[in-house]
């Protein structure tokens, strides 16, 4: 039996003149999935791209897996593919389709023909299949309108495809079409969802983490990168810029007013992080926060970080609640890392009164006090750089 994997593409097909260029994208990051994984004809026709093992030592279950986390696909099949003739098909459909069919009750069969040539009509073809399942399953039942199984039978190109139902694909658009962007990756909650969210809308994604070393330990940092290759199941790897805030942190406690001791860092973070996604070639800086969920994330503390670079700032946990937020981290598996008991930087020296209504004025005025700039200088220039590796590369 000859199986391929088709992916059906999402919002990729909206894209008119620009359509091409996104499939260019697409089919590149679908080969370099496929690396290690066996010889694969890949190819496009008709808004899906078509994967064929060509070895039968490729790893078909691997591939289906990693498909299924190709941001840019709406739906991912295994398919039973077979020679565009009747008899080839209703074989298949006694023979191999049953596997697929187990523990159902009821089912019903969807014919398409995209080759016109083809000698049957749609609604001839499904009830060949059809009364093909029933012969090797009698006891199932046909059911049009609630059937435990839907299964489809398409006359493509170069094959004729069968199987029991396509599979979500990731969704969002393909990774590169929108641009790169800088996540502020902390080992919480939040910040990989973001991460992912904006990866998903199409963005090339790399990743700034501080620390503060030693009020922050070696299994803090090793727990965001624990994050960060998570992540990777979906962007394929990520490169973590890491940046020591200690002395910055040290200068500021030794400087300012307690209660704005958050705040100022915050806007050190933000401008160390403006200064390396431009070395970096990132427009934009992505962070997990979500309105009014701690004191640095009130409209007005939120104003006095922004105003600390220029670069757009995408939040997109903004309008969230933690609920929602931990959802999504559970789907994308970072939920059980993020909540190890690691410190993170920013709750080392936290204000007991932190400033919940800051003024940009006195916000200045007490940043003045700290002279962080050559200290800045200092960290940016200290910056190391890992590599992590999603399966792609393992
Ligand atoms: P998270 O759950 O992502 O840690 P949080 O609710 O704990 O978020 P904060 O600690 O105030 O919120 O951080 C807000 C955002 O700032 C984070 O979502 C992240 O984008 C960024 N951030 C916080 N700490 C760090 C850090 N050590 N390194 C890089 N970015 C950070
Ligand atoms: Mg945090």
């Amino acid at each position: 039996m000859k199986e391929l994997i088709l992916c059906k593409y999402g919002e990729v097909i909206l894209k008119g003149l620009n359509k091409a260029h996104f499939e260019h994208i697409l089919m590149a990051e679908v080969r370099r999935r496929l690396e290690g994984l066996g010889t694969y004809t890949t190819w496009w026709c008709q808004s899906t791209i078509y994967i064929e093992p060509e070895t039968d030592d490729s790893d078909l279950d691997e591939a289906y897996r990693r498909m299924k986390l190709v941001f840019g696909f709406a739906t991912v099949t295994r398919a039973i593919a077979v020679d565009k003739t009747p008899e080839a098909i209703l074989e298949a459909a006694k023979n191999d389709l049953p596997d697929r069919l187990y523990g159902i009750r009821s089912f019903k069969v969807e014919g398409k023909r995209s080759d016109k040539r083809f000698p049957m009509s749609s609604p001839q073809l499904a009830a060949e299949v059809g009364g093909a399942i029933l012969t090797a399953m009698p006891h199932l039942k046909v059911d049009l309108h609630k059937p435990d199984a839907v299964v489809r039978v398409e006359i493509r190109e170069k094959y004729a495809f069968l199987h029991a139902g396509a599979e979500k694909g990731a969704g969002g658009l393909p990774a590169g079409g929108s641009g790169r962007a800088l996540l502020l990756l902390s080992g919480g909650i939040d910040s990989p969802v973001a991460g992912y969210m904006i990866a998903k809308r199409g963005a090339v994604i790399e990743a700034i983490h501080f620390d503060s070393f030693p009020y922050t330990s070696d299994l803090a940092r090793e727990k965001v990168m624990d994050l960060g290759r998570k992540l990777c199941a979906y962007t394929g790897r990520l490169k973590v810029n890491v940046i020591s805030l200690t002395k910055i942190q040290e200068q500021l406690r030794r400087t300012v007013n307690e209660e704005y001791f958050t705040l100022l860092l915050r806007r050190s973070m933000m401008r160390l992080s403006e200064r390396m996604a431009k070395a970096r070639f990132c427009d934009a800086l992505i962070t997990g926060e979500s309105l009014g969920q701690v004191a640095s994330q009130t409209m007005q503390a939120l104003g006095v970080t922004d105003c600390a670079v220029h670069m757009p700032i995408f939040r997109p946990c903004i309008g969230m609640d933690k609920e929602e937020i931990v959802q999504i981290a559970r789907r994308i598996d970072t939920f059980e890392t993020s909540i190890l008991p690691y410190e993170d930087c920013c709750t080392v020296f936290t204000p007991k009164h932190p400033k919940t209504r800051p003024e940009l004025e006195k916000v200045l005025i007490e940043e003045a006090k700290a002279d962080l700039a050559s200290l800045e200088d200092e960290a940016f220039a200290a910056a190391e750089q890992v590599t992590l590796h999603g399966y792609a590369e393992e």
